[in-house]
């Protein structure tokens, strides 16, 4: 409930991950800010437009070509959203390799409940997992 609590975003308030000065709106910050296209170009989504936010995802989710589109989309949104609460919180500024050690991290946490081959094509799919 906490992640509920956190998720409101002010309206008004601009994107902190990026210097565009874009409004910080969810699809800005998770689909068009630049900071977030680095983020989902290292996993190989990529989020075209379309009619509805399940539209949007079943599309991604049919192009990607690597495994578990959905725990690697979770892990990488996660770790966006975490990015950005570090320096609104924190002052923590946000950085790509910060973004990405997290992500590896959730993902190899994710890995203990995969099977073998689901592990076996993600370790290929990011080489930076263990
Ligand atoms: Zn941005």
């Amino acid at each position: 409930m906490m992640i509920r609590c956190h998720w409101h975003l002010d309206s008004g308030s601009e994107c902190v991950l990026c210097s565009q000065n874009s409004l910080e709106t969810s699809d800005h910050l998770f689909l068009d800010c630049p900071f977030a296209k680095c983020c989902w170009d290292f996993c190989r989504i990529s989020w075209q437009s379309g009619n509805s936010m399940s539209d949007i995802f079943m599309k991604a989710k049919n192009d990607f070509e690597g495994p578990n589109f959905l725990e690697v989309a979770i892990c990488a949104a996660w770790n966006i959203w975490k990015e950005r609460n570090g320096f609104i919180f924190e002052g923590k500024r946000p950085s790509f390799t910060s973004w990405k050690v997290k992500f590896l991290g959730d993902l190899q946490l994710t890995c203990y409940r995969l099977k073998k081959e689901k592990v076996t094509r993600l370790k290929f799919w990011f080489p930076g997992l263990i």
